[in-house]
């Protein structure tokens, strides 16, 4: 077994495509956007002041995370026994949570329990840092990218098909702010880590994205056997 990172911009097809290839190979899929989504919808509901760090740690010590499978076979984020797949998925979180991920306190606890999540498995990481710094030696790193008329258009059909409101421009405008700032950050800053395969999705089908990284994968396995 390999572990394989995906990283790359916001709505660049990276979670859709991480979730398949992972179900193709049998593999443990792990969103860490959904983790970061979580640490914010949770600094929103207890209105914690993020300059708070005292009240951060607290928060972060007494929340437990985990990706549960469902009977459809899909995986939700369940902070402290609650499901909070929705809520995290809102625009109010979108709108946070660039603010929330910069924080190094968060980003300490949050990358010591997704390396604790890849243990021992065969996994699909997907983010922002997966690659250059949760999992900096993985066997198969992949950067993936997309135009970003391209991205809003796809996360206002993905946001439409869940029933949750969407307006393009607006999410135009929450994915070009939320690239500046998590390129621009001093912290686990996006970027195509050492060694990754760039894949630009602008014009490729989503059967095309996920051929091509299983396709990969399966090369890497073919030479560390
Ligand atoms: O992947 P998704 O768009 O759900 O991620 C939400 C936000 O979480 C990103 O805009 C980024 O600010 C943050 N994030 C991060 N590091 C990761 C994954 C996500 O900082 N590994």
């Amino acid at each position: 077994m390999i572990n394989i990172t995906i990283d790359g911009h916001s709505g660049s097809g990276k979670s859709s495509t991480a979730k398949k290839v992972a179900a193709a190979l049998d593999y443990t899929y792990i969103d860490t956007g959904a983790m970061y989504r979580a640490i914010t919808l949770l600094v929103g509901r207890h209105k914690i002041n993020p300059e708070n760090l005292e009240a951060l740690k607290a928060l972060l010590d007494e929340t437990a995370i985990k990706f549960q499978k469902m009977q459809d076979g899909s995986k939700h984020l369940f902070v402290n026994g609650e499901d909070v797949e929705m809520d995290i998925r809102t625009q109010e979180v979108a709108d946070q949570v660039s603010e929330i991920s910069r924080i190094p306190l968060v980003r300490e606890h949050l990358v010591m329990w997704q390396r604790e999540m890849a243990k021992g498995k065969g996994v699909v990481m997907e983010g922002r840092d997966a690659g250059t710094v949760i999992l900096p030696e993985a066997d198969l790193k992949v950067f993936m990218t997309a135009d970003l008329q391209e991205r809003a258009r796809r996360r206002y059909e993905q946001m439409s098909e869940k029933g949750i409101p969407a307006d393009l421009d607006e999410i135009t405008a929450n994915l070009s702010h939320r690239d500046k700032l998590d390129s621009t950050r001093d912290i686990a800053p996006l970027k195509k880590a050492d060694g990754a395969v760039e894949v630009d999705t602008t014009h490729m089908s989503f059967e095309d994205q996920v051929d091509a990284i299983v396709t990969l994968a399966k090369q890497k396995m073919a030479l560390t056997r």
